[in-house]
């Protein structure tokens, strides 16, 4: 499947939990209508399912030997990481993307009759207060370490080879831990870091020519504006400081994608270290999908509205 265009913009609204239901019955619906337009629209009855349906050319692409984002973007409780990462027998994407991939090793293989080597690895980064972390590092203290970023590359990182999607599952719930881990320790919870995945995908011919894919799927840190994050209580310090790093690097995020869409030259990957690490996988031939998640209450409406401007900014 060809892909026109370079960036596709889908928005999911998940269903409210049951302890929002009840608080929901009162809710006044509003007056005021926005209209917006996107790519895909999946609402509470839309299953994983639905969704991987619609994002799985873009991980193709990827295959094909593109440079591919998909990147999930909301206020925290939106539904990025259910629709990322998902739950054992209700898998998201990361999950699903990864047994397409080890699909496409086998079949290519295959088809070649081993004239052809597809050897596929693994990096996954956490950036935490503009901070770079090594989620697959082993050494003591290691995810606690920043890197530096040189070039569009985190110095040091590991960039694990991996033979099947058992180990790449094991990779993955290790460092879903560790976020989770140091979420209790520091007092941060994992949604307040931007999570990168990145899988290489590089086929080798005979001739030794090589032509590599890279997919980087990214769980951002929740998009929500000060006022709701309690980041403006006295004494919170640091939990503002926070805060200001995620709307900086998420503003420049959809600042970058904006110039990319409008062709402009001066494109702003330097200012912020998600952009930095992405610069070779949005614009150019890479292929981008950005999946908006919405909160359906209605106390969540300002925060939802926030989000689909965001959206509508970079489609
Ligand atoms: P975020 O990562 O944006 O903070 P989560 O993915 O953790 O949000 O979702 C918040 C809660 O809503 C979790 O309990 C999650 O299981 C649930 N949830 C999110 N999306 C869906 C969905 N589409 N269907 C059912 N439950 C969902
Ligand atoms: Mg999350």
């Amino acid at each position: 499947m060809v892909l026109i265009g370079s960036i596709r913009v889908f928005v999911r609204v998940r269903p409210a939990l049951p302890e929002e239901l009840a608080a929901s019955i009162n809710e006044e619906k509003r007056r005021k209508k926005w209209s917006f337009g996107f790519d895909n629209l999946f609402d509470p009855s839309h299953s994983q399912e639905d969704v991987w349906e619609a994002a799985e050319p873009l991980v193709q692409c990827a295959i094909d030997g593109h440079n591919t984002t998909l990147f999930a973007y909301g206020q925290t409780g939106s539904g990025k990481t259910h629709t990322m990462l998902g739950d054992s027998g209700n898998e998201g994407i990361i999950y699903r993307s990864i047994r397409k991939l080890f699909g496409a090793k086998t079949q290519i293989e295959e088809l070649s009759k081993g004239g052809k080597i597809v050897s596929l690895s693994v990096e996954l980064l956490e950036i935490y207060n503009e901070q770079v972390r090594d989620l697959l590092s082993t050494k003591a203290g290691g995810h606690e370490t920043s890197l530096k970023i040189s070039g569009n590359k985190a110095v040091g990182s590991i960039n694990q080879p991996v033979t099947n999607e058992a180990g790449v599952f094991k990779i993955l719930q290790r460092a879903q831990k560790l976020r989770t881990v140091k979420a209790t320790s520091s007092n941060a919870t994992s949604s307040r870091s931007h999570f990168l995945f990145t899988i290489d995908f590089c086929v080798t011919s005979e001739d030794g020519t090589k032509q590599v894919g890279k997919l980087n799927v990214c769980d951002l840190a929740g998009s929500e504006r000060l006022s709701k994050s309690g980041a403006n209580v006295t004494g919170r310090g640091a939990l503002l400081k926070e805060t200001q790093n995620i709307n900086l690097s998420l503003s420049n995020l959809s600042n970058v994608i904006e110039k990319l869409q409008n062709g402009d030259k001066n494109v702003p990957y330097r200012d912020s270290k998600l952009t930095m690490l992405l610069q070779n996988s949005l614009g150019g031939n890479s292929k981008t999908l950005c999946i908006v998640c919405a909160n359906p209450l209605q106390t969540h409406f300002h925060e939802t509205l926030c989000s689909l401007r965001f959206a509508a900014k970079i489609n």
